[in-house]
């Protein structure tokens, strides 16, 4: 696991403990897959392209697909959600369905966005 910058790693420690768990598997994942895995964004406040709150709720964190095939995006969103979505994802406002991770370019270029539901 790495981190793009000091903000990111500093606010890492604040996540919420089941999105810590989950990222963790995830840079496992990412170690069998050959894939980088950057951390850039943890807890800040709500950028201008964000839809919500979540990062500053300390229940949501975006992670780099610099050097990943598309297919790898996919493969990575669809191998946490079938995992964790149901049980502690975020519900999306425009499904009303727990997501876990979204692959998606909010204006800021596409990235990994995972994030858990509220307890
Ligand atoms: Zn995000």
């Amino acid at each position: 696991m790495e981190f793009k910058n000091n903000d990111a790693r500093n606010t890492y420690e604040q996540l919420d403990e089941r999105l810590k768990d989950v990222a963790y598997e995830m840079s496992v994942w990412c170690k069998e897959n050959n894939l980088p895995f950057v951390i850039t964004r943890c807890v800040g406040p709500r950028s201008k392209t964000s839809v919500t709150d979540i990062h500053a709720d300390k229940r949501a964190f975006d992670s780099s697909v610099r050097g990943w095939s598309i297919d790898c995006c996919h493969k990575f969103a669809d191998t946490f959600n079938e995992k964790f979505a149901k049980e502690i994802g975020a519900i999306a406002k425009s499904t009303h369905e727990p997501i876990l991770v979204v692959y998606h370019n909010s204006g800021e270029g596409w990235h990994l966005h995972n994030q858990v539901r509220k307890l």
